[in-house]
């Protein structure tokens, strides 16, 4: 049997809520990207220059706008809030987004108008793009690095528990206690490189597994009822 979760990550974007908000194949075309993959990644890669880039920035943050409209709560959102408020404040909890912070903000709206408490109440650690880390004394790098799981582990003042871990993707995860849900590669990949445990939600999209996601994926979920699931399961009792 697997450890019991002690501390759990979570992806906004079709991960807490329900996919498709963004359209991303939608951003890929305005900017001409051909591939799937990271869109800030291929952009810092391909712009020809810094205006280039600030334009194709520019365009992923105007549809990150425009779907901030549209979000929605995923599937199971219920049993998963009931979950972390029945296991809190000993289940860690964290937001690990390359959304911004507006997109927070309009996650915390979407949560109260609900019902549910705040998002801060829910997930005592969120990082979002461009976070700055305090005690690395600049920006961190955001998925699929290993950076932000190290600096949510140490917002969570677990460091001294689980020390910093740099892996490679298809290692079996050191600190099998932790666990990183998300809908997408880089989410997992960012999970494994940290050492800590994968879980990938589809929300009931069959279509489009990137061929990576078997070797670098512990968990698979339909909707987040089923990570409430594994999360309600207290440490020590295996
Ligand atoms: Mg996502």
């Amino acid at each position: 049997m697997s450890p019991a979760v002690a501390g759990v990550i979570f992806d906004l974007d079709g991960t807490l809520t329900a996919p498709g908000a963004i359209s991303f194949d939608r951003i890929r075309a305005r900017i001409g990207m051909p591939t799937k993959g990271s869109i800030l990644a291929w952009i810092a890669v391909h712009a020809a220059d810094a205006a280039e880039r600030a334009r194709m920035e520019a365009l992923v943050w105007e549809e990150e706008r425009m779907a901030l409209d549209r979000m929605k709560l995923g599937a199971g959102f219920a049993s998963l809030a009931a979950t972390l408020q029945a296991r809190s404040p000993s289940l860690k909890t964290a937001i690990c987004t390359r959304n911004n912070g507006e997109a927070l903000e309009a996650f915390d709206a979407l949560l109260q108008r609900s019902g549910y408490p705040s998002s801060a109440a829910l997930f005592h650690v969120q990082i979002a793009r461009s976070h700055h880390s305090s005690h690395l004394e600049r920006e961190i790098e955001n998925k699929p690095s290993h950076e932000p799981v190290h600096e949510i582990v140490r917002c969570w003042d677990l460091a001294h528990v689980y020390g910093p871990v740099i892996a490679h993707e298809h290692d079996t995860p050191r600190h099998g206690e932790l666990l990183f849900v998300g809908d997408d590669l880089d989410d997992c990949l960012s999970a494994r490189r940290a050492g800590v445990r994968s879980g990938w939600i589809r929300h009931g999209q069959r279509s489009g597994e990137h061929p990576g996601l078997a070797r670098a994926t512990d968990l698979r979920f339909d909707d987040l009822s089923q990570v409430a699931a594994v999360l309600s399961r207290p440490p020590g009792s295996d």
